[in-house]
């Protein structure tokens, strides 16, 4: 599909960041190009209907951004998922292992009204522990997961196999 190429085309390879041995995917050259950038926003929004979530959560830092963008073209909410010590309030934690290190994510215990269905945005999917403690933190705090949504996923490290059977849309699966 269309949006497959421009993120195709808009993805840089780093190698050794953050640590050597690791190929970090740059999509800061999609977010910098207005035009390709709202084409992926539009993109995700038409794959899940603009009717059928009622709030986007983003998850920190890049996910914010998309978050943002999917939520004023459709006049949701935004909710913050954000890294261990960040939020002012009560929250629920969910700690998970990364493709390197470790991690701990929250989420506001009122972020949530009851029932609301939330999608759920990143730029990359890599081995899933992201996205598995984000989908739980979502439920945790009463919100119904309506889907979730990142520009790339990284087939080979399983992402997918791990929400199985949780569904996964990405704009482009290398
Ligand atoms: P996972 O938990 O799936 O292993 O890693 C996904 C999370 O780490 C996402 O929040 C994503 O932003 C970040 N991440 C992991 N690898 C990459 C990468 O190669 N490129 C980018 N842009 N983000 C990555």
């Amino acid at each position: 599909p269309a949006t497959a190429e421009l993120v195709a085309s808009r993805v840089l390879d780093v190698p050794d960041f953050p640590q050597p041995g690791v190929v970090f995917k740059d999509l800061m050259p999609l977010f910098g190009d207005g035009e390709v950038f709202r084409q992926v926003i539009d993109g995700i929004i038409a794959y899940h209907g603009r009717d059928s979530f009622d709030v986007v959560a983003g998850i920190e830092a890049r996910g914010f951004v998309l978050a943002a963008a999917i939520a004023y073209a459709t006049g949701v909410g935004v909710v913050p998922v954000r890294k261990a010590g960040k939020l002012p309030r009560a929250a629920y934690a969910a700690s998970y292992a990364l493709e390197y290190g470790e991690a701990t994510l929250e989420v506001h215990q009122d972020a949530f009204t009851a029932g609301h269905r939330v999608l759920v945005v990143d730029d990359v999917l890599a081995t899933g522990g992201t996205a598995e403690a984000t989908l739980g933190l979502v439920e945790q705090a009463g919100g119904t997961v309506a889907g979730f949504s990142v520009l790339l996923e990284l087939a080979f490290l399983g992402g997918r196999d791990r929400l199985a059977p949780r569904p996964v849309h990405a704009l482009l699966t290398v």
